[in-house]
């Protein structure tokens, strides 16, 4: 881990990525690069079942995006906590890869896709643990990575995955995490990001739950209305995912974060740090 971030000489939290990128500055980019992209990428292999160029492709279109218009969309993301940031990012990142040219889904796959109200029945009456396993499994996770994610064993959802069997068999027993169905996952991630209601829970509530920091009857209606709508348990599952892989992914090179920092559009003088290869030297 001692070279992940090899050409970054200042170090860099959430707040100043955050508050420095909005001011164009090189050194928080790269840093927003180093740090963030290897988990979107990630996302987009899962997700969209994309191969790393492709994966790629997508990040770079969702830089143009994020960084158009002096910087506007990056301008709108949280600035509370990494994890809504990035949860944010996330949703930018997914929307586009929905609507750019996907693998295609397994032939073996739902007929009947993915409607809200077909998913909302395969988890009627679950505990919310069990959903968001669901959710996590019809994204194509596996067992293994879905047991790091939240640190517990699927095995405690068996009987639910159970309901996967009928239409989404392709879903059980996966040992890589990609989804089987991604033009239609990625659809449906979509549509339930646009099923808000007036009671849904702003993202800092659910992140102050997933680190234990309220109280049962402060937790309890939370977890009741994400247990009840897709919107929030999109949002509670994504938030779970990106914490997981921006620790977990693999890094990226200096050289291909320089690639992707070419795409923002502010002045990029040349790093004050030593370079790479004299780094070794020492
Ligand atoms: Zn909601």
């Amino acid at each position: 881990m001692g070279t992940r971030f090899v050409n970054e000489p200042v170090f860099f939290t959430f707040h100043k990525i955050r508050e420095q990128g909005e001011q164009g500055d090189a050194g928080a980019w790269r840093a927003f690069l180093g740090f963030y992209s290897p988990a979107l990428l990630r996302l987009l292999e899962i997700h969209a079942a994309m191969r790393p160029e492709e994966a790629s492709a997508v990040l770079k279109r969702m830089l143009v995006e994020l960084t158009a218009n002096g910087l506007a969309r990056f301008r709108a993301t949280s600035r509370q906590s990494e994890r809504e940031f990035l949860a944010d990012i996330r949703a930018l990142l997914l929307d586009i890869a929905a609507d750019s040219p996907a693998p295609k889904d397994s032939p073996a796959g739902p007929n009947g896709g993915f409607e809200a109200d077909k998913i909302g029945k395969l988890m009627e009456d679950l505990p919310l643990l069990h959903k968001e396993m669901l959710f996590f499994k019809l994204g194509g996770y596996s067992d293994v990575t879905l047991e790091r994610i939240l640190r517990m064993s699927p095995r405690v959802a068996a009987t639910a995955f159970d309901r996967l069997a009928q239409e989404y068999s392709l879903a059980l027993h996966r040992e890589r995490d990609v989804c089987p169905w991604p033009a239609q996952w990625l659809a449906f991630l979509k549509l339930a990001r646009s099923l808000t209601t007036p009671n849904c829970i702003p993202a800092h509530q659910s992140v102050r739950i997933h680190d234990g920091q309220v109280s049962w009857y402060e937790k309890e209606p939370v977890e009741n209305h994400v247990s009840g709508c897709l919107h929030c348990l999109e949002a509670w599952t994504g938030l779970r995912e990106v914490a997981y892989w921006r620790h977990a992914a693999d890094p990226l090179s200096s050289s291909e974060i320089e690639l992707l920092l070419e795409i923002v559009p502010i002045e990029k003088p040349r790093a004050k740090t030593k370079s790479f290869l004299e780094r070794l030297r020492h």
